[in-house]
């Protein structure tokens, strides 16, 4: 049988660095591994292939007879022997770190080498709405978390009171048993025991033997001053219980800031946009503006232009690690009068015949260039 170039087997070039290569191999691990195409052949071919192909091209020196010599220069079986895949090869390896247990934890709860893997509870999503307030002042909040818990009644053994659950005779008590497949060994959750390494002989009959049970439980959370929108709190241990008496999974706040009416957001900066007359914007005068807690009077200056910024020092969001707090901008937005009465009128007029080019410089540039362009 002819067999594939391992690059191609990898879909990498001829110069993938050995972190592209792991990362690829991840993927094709994950993606043909035969836990997840249970009875296709050929996936599990494809699976042997990238195993072989990353046996090699993972190993610097057996990387590089490969290169010179091509499938004359490595064996490959002669690394793999009867016992399984040498050392840098764990099945632990492929699925640590890439939050696998989370999309898959049902079906490679169990499957995985490493006990304390095998049996954590899952982990969870709450998301929790928060106001600015709520991440000016910090806040505690009570939720309710509908989640797998220990079975109140045999305290998660899954065990009737009284009797107690046994070693798992098929695994002794491993959890898992393993298969060869050639040169391959691949482990899986021992059938007797579903991965817990005990069986129970009297089912507790309130969780049907499960250990768990379906809750839903009130805990107390703190949004932290400074908190942001998307910020994510990990609450360890607080996830769900797992079956058969596991370390339990963590559960993740997910937070997200409602609007604000009068503030929006940047980062520890907020900005609030400040209608004012246009006589204020033009004689100067004072306006309230609002802060987080309370309003102040702010003063403007004769001749405030529409969109002009004004800066309160320090009196924005708190930052998270508790240094210094943002800042407040004030953007004015000149408000032009409408439901002018006769009386109104007759003033602007007025107004309007005193006005020269002095009192309204940005036009007069704007006329030059205007004049400029079209002579
Ligand atoms: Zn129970
Ligand atoms: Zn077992």
């Amino acid at each position: 049988m002819s067999k594939r170039d391992y690059y191609e087997t990898l879909g990498v070039t001829k110069n993938a660095s050995a972190d592209e290569i792991k990362k690829v191999y991840r993927n094709l691990a994950r993606k043909f591994h035969p836990d997840v195409n249970p009875n296709n052949k050929e996936a599990e071919e494809r699976f042997k292939e990238v195993n072989e192909a990353y046996e090699v091209l993972s190993d610097t020196k057996k990387r590089e007879q490969y290169d010179k010599f091509g499938f004359a220069g490595v064996n490959p079986g002669q690394y793999g022997g009867a016992g399984g895949f040498n050392g840098n090869f764990s099945f632990d390896d492929i699925f640590e770190g890439f939050g696998f247990g989370d999309v898959f934890g049902d079906i490679f709860g169990s499957g995985r080498g490493r006990q304390k893997a095998s049996r954590r509870g899952r982990d969870l999503r709450y998301d929790l709405e928060f106001t600015l307030e709520d991440a000016y002042y910090g806040k505690e909040m009570v939720i309710s978390v509908p989640r797998l818990a220990a079975c109140a009644k045999c305290h998660g053994t899954g065990a009737e009171p009284g009797s107690s659950p046994k070693v798992c005779p098929q695994c002794n008590g491993k959890g898992k048993v393993l298969h060869s497949q050639g040169i391959f060994s691949i482990s899986t959750a021992c059938p007797m025991c579903h991965g817990r390494g005990q069986v129970v002989e009297k089912p507790c009959n309130a969780c049907k033997g499960e250990g768990v049970e379906k809750k839903i439980t009130q805990l107390k959370v703190k949004i932290p001053r400074g908190a942001e929108d998307g910020m994510r709190l990990k609450l360890s241990g607080e996830g769900e219980a797992a079956p058969g008496g596991g370390s339990s999974g963590d559960l993740y706040l997910v937070l997200h800031e409602k609007e604000h009416s009068l503030f929006k957001r940047e980062g520890a900066d907020l900005i609030a946009e400040v209608p004012i007359s246009f006589t204020t914007a033009a004689l100067g005068g004072t306006v309230q503006v609002p802060t987080v807690k309370d309003q102040v009077k702010m003063s403007v200056p004769a001749a405030t232009q529409n969109g002009k910024l004004f800066r309160l020092k320090a009196k924005g969001m708190p930052s998270l690690d508790g240094y210094q707090n943002g800042d407040i901008y004030i953007r004015v937005s000149i408000e032009v009068p409408s439901n002018l009465s006769a009386k109104q009128k007759t003033l602007l007029e007025e107004f309007e015949k005193e006005t020269t080019d002095s009192n309204a410089p940005q036009q007069k540039s704007f006329a030059e260039k205007l004049k400029g362009f079209f002579k």
